[in-house]
């Protein structure tokens, strides 16, 4: 008898699901509404994090102390998203950045935009390792994590 092959089909399954966004990330998106960036602070160890955290990843202490940042940061990694996948909530182009807030010692992913993001050398061009960005606020705010429109670059 010979071998049989393996008989597959392709399917999409769909999980939708809501998560509690927890005291801290309510306190996080409650000022942003105010247009303030805060983070949390180890006291432990000092540093602070945006977004917040509840416990410092480092010390293992809970963390209770809030501190207002700067809406002024250094980019630390990015990248051009100019393809849809799946799941995508953003318009493409976007562009992906890790941005260390003045006065945070941890990357906030966001995005960076406010220029023409069709053309990857205009890009390169704008958006450097080191480069540094401001907040743009949303007109309209929501309390989440897009009430801040995106960070553009500071000349
Ligand atoms: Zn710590």
């Amino acid at each position: 008898m010979a071998k049989e092959e393996p008989r597959e089909f392709k399917a999409e399954v769909v999980v939708p699901y809501e998560l509690a966004v927890g005291r801290t990330w309510t306190t996080f998106y409650d000022t942003l509404k105010e247009e303030k960036i805060l983070g949390t602070k180890c006291r432990k160890c000092g540093r602070v994090f945006v977004p917040p955290r509840t416990f410092c990843p480092r010390c293992f202490e809970e963390m209770d102390e809030w501190v207002e940042v700067a809406q002024e940061g250094v980019v630390e990694t990015w990248a051009l998203i100019n393809m849809p996948f799946y799941g995508q909530q953003l318009e493409i182009p976007f562009v992906s950045a890790q941005i260390r807030l003045d006065g945070s010692d941890t990357g906030f992913t966001h995005r960076i935009g406010g220029f023409d993001l069709k053309d990857f050398e205009t890009v390169r061009t704008r958006v450097k390792l080191g480069s540094r960005v401001r907040t743009v606020w949303s007109k309209e705010k929501k309390g989440g994590i897009l009430d801040i429109d995106y960070f553009e670059p500071v000349k």
